[in-house]
C-alpha cells in the first residue's frame, strides 16, 4: 500500500506532466472540463472496489447498502437538476449512454434520424462504421447551407418521409440552440421517439441558461464531464414509461458492474450544478464564447480569412470557419497547441478539406470558466487567438500572454507533488 510515486514511478510522472500541462495551458477543447477536487476524491476512492450488479435495493451481490446511498443520491439529485421523472446514472460514457436508451427504444434495422458527423453530429447519432450505423438505418439531417443553421424544413420532410422510429436531436459542435418544441411537433406528425443528448450543453441547461430538452423528449441523454463539468461519465433520464426498458438495457443489457466511484463523483457534480456558484461559471462559460465570436471576426482579426460558422454562438463553443484562410484546421490548431492553448480542429459542413486537415476549428469555453476566467480574461484570450491566426504572428509574445492568463487563475493548486 504505498503510494503511486513509490509502487510506479513511470505512471506518476506521466500523470504530475499531465497535471502541469493542464495547469500551464489553456484548455479550449469545447468538451473537456476541469472535475473539482471532491468529485476527484470521490472517484479516486475505495468505491472502486466494489461489485454492485443490479440497482439500488435490488443488487446481485451483498454489502451494498453504502453504495446503494450513494447511487440514490446521484438519481435524485440529476431528476431533480434537470426535472426529469426517471434516471440511470449508470452508463460508463456518453456513447454507452447513448447505446443503452437506442437498444432500450429500437430493434435492429429501425430507422433513426440524427444530425450528419459532418455537420456536427456525434458517432452515435448514426455514422456508418459506429454501432448506431451499424445496427439501425440511418436517415441524416444538414444544417442549411447558407445559414448554417439546422435545417427544421429538411427535418420534417425526411421524418415524414421515412417515419423513423427515433429522431435524435444534440450535437457535438453546433453553435446554436435546438429548437425542441419544433423536434417534438415533428416526431409527433411523424409517429416517432425523441431522444435529445445534450452532453455539449448539459451544464447550460442545469444554470437555466439553455432550454430543457426534458420536458419535450422521450429520453434525454448526457455526458457528465462537458458542460456539466463531473467526472467522465453517462446518464439517461427519461419519461417514466421508459425507465423499466432502458434499466434493463444498461444492466443487463450492455454493462456489468456499475463503476459506484464514478457514480460518487457524479453525485458530487450533481450537487455543485445545482449552485449559484456553478451557474456563475455558466454564465462566464457563455459570455466567453460570446466575446470569443466577436473579436476574432472583428475587421482586423478578421484579415486572417477567418469567420464564425451561423456568425456567432449561443452555446459554450465557437466554431471558426478557415474556408477563406490561408490556414487549414490542422495547421491553426498546430499553431495555437504552439503558444498553449489546446483545441480541436473540426470539418465544417462541406469541408473542402479532408477529414484528417479540415477547415476549422472548435473552441470552448467551459474549462477556462471552471479556472475562474473573466470577461476580461475572455477579451484576451480571444485576442492571443486572433493574433496568433494572422500570418506571421510574434510567437514568443504570445506564449507570454499565455502564460499570464494561466498564472492569474492557477488550476488544482492543492494538488501539486
Ligand atoms: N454525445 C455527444 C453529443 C458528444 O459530443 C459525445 C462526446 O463527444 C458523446 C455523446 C460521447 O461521449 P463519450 O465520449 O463519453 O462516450
Amino acid at each position: 500500500n504505498s503510494p503511486l510515486h513509490e509502487v510506479d514511478p513511470d505512471v506518476a510522472a506521466a500523470v504530475d506532466a499531465e497535471l502541469h500541462r493542464q495547469q500551464s495551458t489553456l484548455e479550449m477543447i469545447a468538451s473537456e472540463n476541469f472535475a473539482p477536487v471532491a468529485a476527484l476524491q470521490a472517484q479516486g476512492s475505495v468505491l472502486t472496489n466494489k461489485y454492485a450488479e443490479g440497482y439500488p435495493g435490488r443488487r446481485y451481490y451483498g454489502g451494498c447498502e453504502h453504495v446503494d446511498v450513494i447511487e440514490d443520491l446521484a438519481r435524485s439529485r440529476v431528476k431533480e437538476l434537470f426535472g426529469a421523472e426517471a434516471a440511470n446514472v449508470q452508463p460508463h460514457s456518453g456513447a454507452s449512454a447513448n447505446a443503452a436508451a437506442m437498444a432500450a427504444l429500437l430493434e435492429p434495422g429501425d430507422t433513426i434520424m440524427g444530425l450528419d458527423l459532418a455537420h456536427g453530429g456525434h458517432l452515435t447519432h448514426g455514422m456508418k462504421i459506429n454501432f448506431s450505423g451499424r445496427l439501425y438505418r440511418v436517415v441524416p439531417y444538414h444544417v442549411d447551407a447558407a445559414t448554417g443553421l439546422v435545417d427544421m424544413a429538411e427535418v420534417e420532410r425526411l421524418a415524414l418521409e421515412h417515419r423513423p422510429k427515433l429522431i435524435v436531436a444534440g450535437w457535438s459542435a453546433y453553435p446554436r440552440q435546438l429548437d425542441f418544441a419544433a423536434f417534438r411537433r415533428i416526431a409527433d406528425a411523424a409517429g416517432s421517439l425523441l431522444m435529445v443528448d445534450m452532453a455539449h450543453f448539459a451544464g447550460l441547461v442545469a444554470a437555466g441558461l439553455h432550454p430543457n430538452p426534458v420536458p419535450f423528449a422521450d429520453v434525454v441523454t448526457t455526458t457528465t464531464h462537458k458542460t456539466l463539468g463531473g467526472p467522465r461519465g453517462g446518464v439517461i433520464l427519461s419519461r417514466k414509461e421508459h425507465a423499466k426498458k432502458i434499466n434493463s438495457s444498461v444492466f443487463p443489457g450492455q454493462q456489468g458492474g456499475p463503476l459506484e466511484h464514478v457514480i460518487a463523483a457524479k453525485a458530487v457534480a450533481f450537487k455543485i450544478a445545482a449552485s449559484g456558484e456553478f451557474a456563475d461559471r455558466q454564465r462566464r462559460t457563455l459570455e466567453g464564447a460570446r466575446l470569443l465570436a466577436e473579436r476574432l471576426t472583428r475587421p482586423d482579426a478578421a484579415a486572417a480569412g477567418v469567420s464564425v460558422l451561423t456568425g456567432g454562438t449561443d452555446v459554450h463553443l465557437v466554431l471558426v470557419d478557415l474556408r477563406e484562410s490561408e490556414l487549414d484546421g490542422q495547421q491553426a490548431e498546430d499553431r495555437l497547441h504552439g503558444i498553449g492553448i489546446t483545441v480541436n480542429r473540426n470539418a465544417v459542413p462541406n469541408d473542402p478539406r479532408p477529414p484528417m486537415v479540415t477547415s476549422g476549428l472548435r473552441i470552448g469555453t467551459p474549462a477556462l470558466a471552471t479556472r475562474g476566467f473573466t470577461a476580461e480574461d475572455f477579451r484576451e484570450v480571444a485576442d492571443v487567438i486572433a493574433e496568433a491566426l494572422l500570418p506571421g504572428p510574434d510567437e514568443g509574445a504570445l506564449k507570454a500572454r499565455v502564460s499570464a492568463l494561466a498564472g492569474k487563475h492557477p488550476l488544482y493548486p492543492g494538488l501539486n507533488a
